[in-house]
């Protein structure tokens, strides 16, 4: 069935949206975005979501063109008319469009806004139960991953190689330390039953799954240390996992072909998963 989208102001359906070849996030990939879970049809950690997209318009000098609010009054709608149990929503705010390609940009310039709905399985997924075997892969994105932009050239290379190999996502590796995973941030929980993360700083996008993760964390009482981790240091964990929106925690069993621990998802990991599912359904 096809989707019914959010463009400029419409409610169109998907094949109706068109936007101008000289938008610049289609040129330049001149665009931030931001993609919210959808559990039972609510939004999960979504003001976390639209504060983000706030900080990279603003980074950007990208004009919002409306409140959190009004942008959650429009994802709301979306979740009505296309029937969204379970699933996400993706935001995408360009620059926008002007008569011509260009590098600069006029001040005056308005943003293109659009919004669709994704189904998906989330909570009753596979990969909770087998994990995900991830590759570690350089780093070749630019300075500024705190700003989440539409450039995900680096992701899509990133991803494909990591399939080609027979895994299902990367590890990215900069100055011999974990970065992050290809679309999550990444954890391991040490033999000594610490959880480690790389703290937040423009080198790593601050996952509001993750914000979630680490107060949730803390309430189990476990030990955390935000600190760059190496990829050895990840080899030798007791325990792996990444988090975004689109997985919540998913365990990752397998590293560059080595096995974590047994190879089985580990107990924290499915442990803190739960945890957040549950927190979050209690706060819909
Ligand atoms: N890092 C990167 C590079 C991502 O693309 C994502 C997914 N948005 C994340 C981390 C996780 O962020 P969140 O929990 O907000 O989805």
């Amino acid at each position: 069935m096809e989707r019914i989208v959010y463009l400029n102001g419409a409610y169109i359906p998907e094949t109706e949206a068109k936007i101008s070849i000289f938008d610049r996030g289609f040129l330049f990939a001149d665009a931030v975005y931001e993609v919210t879970a959808v559990l039972d049809g609510q939004l999960i950690d979504n003001e976390g979501h639209l504060a983000r997209l706030e900080h990279s318009a603003k980074e950007l000098g990208i004009k919002l063109p409306m409140t959190s609010e009004a942008l959650t009054a429009i994802q709301e709608s979306l979740i009505e008319k296309n029937n969204l149990a379970e699933g996400s929503i993706y935001v995408q705010l360009s620059r926008g469009a002007e008569s011509d390609r260009d590098f600069d940009y006029s001040e005056e310039i308005e943003p293109t806004l659009v919004l669709f709905t994704q189904t998906r399985k989330i909570v009753n997924t596979p990969k909770k139960k087998t994990g995900i075997k991830v590759i570690s892969y350089e780093d070749i994105r630019w300075r500024r991953r705190d700003i989440k932009t539409s450039g995900l050239l680096p992701a899509c290379l990133a991803k494909h190689a990591a399939h080609a190999a027979g895994a299902d996502d990367v590890w990215l590796i900069e100055d011999g330390f974990v970065t992050e995973g290809g679309s999550s941030n990444a954890y391991i929980i040490t033999q000594e039953g610490k959880l480690v993360t790389r703290p937040l700083s423009q080198d790593i996008l601050s996952g509001i799954t993750r914000d979630s993760l680490m107060k949730l964390s803390r309430d189990t009482g476990i030990e955390i240390e935000e600190r760059p981790f190496s990829i050895e240091e990840a080899y030798a964990a007791k325990e792996a996992f990444i988090s975004s929106a689109t997985t919540f925690v998913w365990p990752v069993v397998e590293i560059d072909g080595k096995p974590i621990a047994d190879g089985k998802p580990g107990r924290f990991t499915l442990k803190l998963r739960d945890i957040y599912i549950n927190t979050a359904q209690k706060n819909l």
